[in-house]
């Protein structure tokens, strides 16, 4: 079978690499660029939108652990509230059974003693980060790639894919992927299916090395914060860069990046910091804020787009692996796949 997937984003590369394992002979084809070399890369389960969404985040933990690519699993630590906020916060995770614990003074100081104490915070044990570029490069590894080259649209015949069409001509293919993160849309209208998005830019600031060990992830009024394995330190361009929210300066990206050195100053007043670089991107978000993912317009065609997908490539390339070979999906297999079927947009005007 061979399978054409398009983009090698995360999303794409978790794919291919189960998909590897099927033996299909896989071909990704990438332009560039993407939101995956702009994520802040935080595997976590703590920001979700409902119920399901975050058993979806859990299940993406897990199918982390079981790719097998190098990950930190360090655990955050969050103390975007205060007091009797960061306390229900607390229970509210408890009650979902989520591996979290309370951290007073002494313990954060312990766990983190270059930061600004908050006095509390929660730590959420089970979470981690995949470095963007790293991880997806891990995941590509023995992947035939064509890079810089453009699709254009899917071509069918009889209601099935029959591969894509590109600035070189066509590619022929007996399943085709779309894993083009903001780019899936348009390529998506060329066989009729619909793809409403959120229109989301964002962006990831990073400092010069530095000899201060931050050991977790921080989750913070500051916004999110981490320290990689070679000394850089990472911070989201907005604040709670989850969130949509649009800043007058989007597009002034210096002033971005000395507005996220003042915040990280607040967290770290005795580290000298300088940013050293600024990665801008938009975020493929759908519409409802959910992931999109399964077969799509004509046979033999699928979708993967989301936000997080850092942290639900692994669990969303698993479920579409199966789907793509047509192998039978277990009862909650099935059920996650129908919560993000595409045809949920099919009768909605945005
Ligand atoms: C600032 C920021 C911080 C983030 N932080 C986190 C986080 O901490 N945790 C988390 O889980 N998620 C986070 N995210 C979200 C996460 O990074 C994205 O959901 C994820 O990277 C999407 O991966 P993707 O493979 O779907 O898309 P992309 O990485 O965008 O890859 C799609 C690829 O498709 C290619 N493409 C598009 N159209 C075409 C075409 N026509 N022909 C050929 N190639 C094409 C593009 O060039 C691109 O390389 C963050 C995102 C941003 C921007």
């Amino acid at each position: 079978m061979k399978v054409i997937i398009i983009g090698g984003g995360i999303i794409g590369a978790a794919l291919a690499q189960n998909l590897k394992l099927t033996n299909a002979d896989v071909t990704v084809i990438d332009i560039g660029g993407g939101a995956t070399i702009a994520s802040f890369g935080w595997l976590n389960a703590s920001f979700f939108l409902n119920h399901d969404h975050f058993k979806l985040r859990l299940a993406g933990l897990d199918a982390w652990r079981r790719l097998g690519v190098p990950l930190t699993w360090s655990g955050a630590l969050c103390w975007e509230k205060k007091g009797k906020a960061l306390e229900e916060q607390f229970q509210s995770f408890v009650k979902l059974g989520y591996h979290t614990e309370f951290i007073d003074e002494k313990s954060f100081l312990e766990l983190e003693p270059h930061v600004c104490s908050p006095g509390q915070a929660i730590r959420f044990g089970s979470e981690g980060v995949a470095e963007p570029r790293e991880t997806t490069q891990a995941l590509l590894r023995g992947v035939k790639r064509l890079r810089g080259i453009e699709v254009l649209g899917i071509t069918t015949k009889a209601g099935h894919v029959t591969g894509v069409d590109t600035v070189q001509g066509q590619i022929l293919a007996d399943r085709v992927i779309v894993a083009s993160g903001t780019g899936s849309p348009s390529l998506l209208k060329s066989v009729d299916v619909k793809l409403p998005m959120q229109h989301n830019s964002g962006g990831i600031m990073r400092t010069a090395r530095l000899p201060v060990r931050l050991s977790h992830v921080l989750v913070t009024p500051e916004g999110e914060v981490r320290q990689d394995k070679d000394g850089f330190i990472w911070t989201p361009t907005k604040v709670q860069h989850h969130k949509i929210t649009t800043d007058k300066n989007e597009k002034k990206l210096e002033l971005l990046a000395d507005k996220a050195i003042i915040r990280l100053r607040k967290l770290l007043p005795t580290t000298k910091l300088i940013w050293e670089e600024l990665i801008s991107s938009s975020r493929p978000i759908p519409k409802d804020g959910l992931p999109v993912f399964g077969p799509a317009g004509p046979e033999g065609l699928f979708v993967a787009v989301t936000h997080s997908g850092m942290t639900l490539a692994a669990v969303i390339a698993e479920l579409l692996c199966s789907q793509i070979c047509d192998r039978k999906l277990s009862d909650d297999q099935a059920n996650i796949a129908v919560s993000y079927d595409i045809n949920r947009f099919k009768n909605k005007s945005f």
